[in-house]
């Protein structure tokens, strides 16, 4: 029996980023992957949302954007079927990265190893027991103790499980069929002439949907959406083109698949994120019936996770510090439930009446207030975690342009340690004193300062914001302990 102090199961996205964040402040974590070595398998095609400003709290946007084809706010998005149009309207926080998964993999793999994190790929986690001390994971040659474990493994996650965590939730009866092929011609698929009768997205055809895109050139993506019994085992490429022929009602010229696979949608959150001294985070506590939110929920739970998980280890954490896990992240995996729980049923909708509700939609997406209000829906930051005090508090710091001692910064520049942050903006004697050294105090000046001083955790949340300091000690030692408060007065 090895003992080690944290240990994550899964090595996907959400499981490397929360490696990550438990390296960077002061956790030693071992990640567990039952796959042999990291994967190629072309699953989400981009990020968006919150992530994309935490991810910029670590440093790590220049790298995940470099080489994009498209990072910024986007001139839109379909939400459903129904066009959401961005482009011209002021405050939009939403932002999108295009990163194809296997790179996202690759890139915060990079930074793990950066950190000293160690993967043990081939490890796939059969067995979890847990008492009121550690946490035991076992498969096939190996026995791991832990103070914690954390199960980031997929929306199927055998931790769930092994947990006695329940799944409540949907599965759509509707397959979907995704596959990515090479060109097999100069412009491959798209000269076909049914494909040349397509929109963009989904198509609407008397038997399902169908869609045929590229991202990439030379390789092209092709999906069906029917309704249809179970299927079972491996997709071939006979399978594919079966089910283009039924809902297209013509062969398309795929070209040599890369990657096939055959899904159902689900919507289901989990009914606990915590038993004990196992957590879940990203698929494995969530799964969303349309695209766009999963890592962007997902990524964020690690962030959120992560300093709460050291803090508690270093025995720094105050009492309770990691129940606020699932009430935070819960809520914002409910709130992405029920958005994309719209978006798919606009898609499914009878025709006359999802018309009728598109019509309307569309009308109302006309106007500013509600284009705004469904891109921060979008983004996750319509639900501050938490009410009361000041307005920024519960939310993600604004990233101010603030003046500091060092010159000229982003507030995003300060957070790259991951630690927490008192932002003085008037030098306010009584504030910048020293916090128990748990808290860094950063003075610095701000033109357009929201409030005098901002105390920031290091998942760049507002913990306290307002003048004089009245309030901030309480808040100190509610999200930092006893210790971090000595010298405030
Ligand atoms: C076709 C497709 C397109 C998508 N597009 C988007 C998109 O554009 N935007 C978006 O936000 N999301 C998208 N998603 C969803 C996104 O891919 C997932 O949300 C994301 O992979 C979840 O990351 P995760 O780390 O939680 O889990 P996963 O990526 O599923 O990783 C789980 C890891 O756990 C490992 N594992 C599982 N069981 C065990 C075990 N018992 N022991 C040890 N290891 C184990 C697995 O090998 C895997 O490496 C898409 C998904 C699909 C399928």
């Amino acid at each position: 029996m090895e003992d080690i102090i944290i240990i994550i199961i899964g090595a996907g996205p959400v499981g490397l980023l929360l490696a990550c964040e438990l390296s960077l402040t002061g956790a030693r974590p071992v990640v567990l992957d039952r796959r042999p070595q990291p994967g190629d398998t072309p699953k989400a095609n981009g990020l968006g949302g919150q992530i994309i400003d935490v991810l910029d709290h670590r440093g790590l946007l220049e790298r995940l954007s470099a080489g994009s084809p498209f990072f910024g706010v986007p001139p839109g998005f379909p939400f459903g079927s129904v066009p959401l149009r961005f482009a011209g309207v002021d405050g939009i926080p939403l932002r999108m990265l295009m990163i194809q998964q296997p790179r996202l993999e690759r890139l915060l793999g990079e930074r793990a190893a950066e950190l000293g994190v160690r993967i043990r790929w081939g490890h796939e986690v059969t067995s979890l027991a847990q008492d009121a001390e550690s946490v035991t994971v076992q498969g096939e040659g190996f026995a791991l103790r832990g103070r914690y474990a954390v199960g980031c493994d997929g929306g199927s996650s055998r931790v769930r499980e092994l947990a006695g965590i329940g799944f409540p939730g949907t599965t759509d009866d509707e397959q979907v069929w995704l596959g990515h092929f090479t060109t097999g011609t100069e412009t491959g698929v798209f000269d076909h002439p049914r494909v040349a009768g397509l929109g963009p997205g989904w198509n609407r055809t008397p038997a399902g949907r169908v869609l045929v895109t590229s991202l990439q050139p030379g390789v092209h993506i092709v999906g069906v959406r029917e309704v249809r019994g179970d299927a079972a085992g491996r997709v071939t490429i006979a399978d594919f083109q079966a089910a283009v022929r039924r809902v297209l009602g013509d062969d398309l010229p795929l070209g040599e698949p890369i990657w096939l696979s055959r899904t159902r949608s689900q919507a289901r959150v989990a009914e606990r994120y915590r038993s004990g001294r196992v957590f879940l985070a990203g698929d494995a506590a969530h799964l969303f019936p349309a695209g766009g939110s999963a890592l962007n929920v997902g990524l964020v739970d690690a962030v959120n996770l992560g300093w709460k998980l050291s803090a508690t280890l270093a025995g720094d954490g105050p009492e309770g510090l990691l129940d606020t896990y699932e009430a935070e992240r819960r809520p914002a995996a409910e709130r992405a439930l029920m958005q994309t729980r719209a978006q798919a049923a606009l898609e499914r909708l009878p025709q006359e009446e999802g018309d009728a509700l598109r019509s309307l939609l569309t009308e109302v997406f006309a106007y500013e207030e509600p284009v705004r209000h469904m891109a921060a829906l979008l983004h996750g930051s319509d639900l501050p975690y938490g009410s009361g005090g000041h307005s920024l508090i519960g939310r993600l710091v604004p990233d101010l342009r603030v003046v500091t001692e060092d010159g000229e910064r982003r507030v995003a520049e300060l957070m790259h340690r991951g630690r927490p942050v008192l932002l003085d903006l008037v030098g306010t004697a009584s504030l910048d004193q020293e916090l128990g050294g748990r808290v860094e105090v950063v003075r610095a000046r701000c033109a357009d300062a929201p409030a005098e001083a901002i105390l920031i955790r290091p998942d760049g949340v507002v913990a306290w914001a307002g003048s004089g300091g009245d309030g901030l000690a309480a808040a100190a030692e509610q999200w930092f302990g006893r210790g971090s408060v000595g010298a405030v007065r």
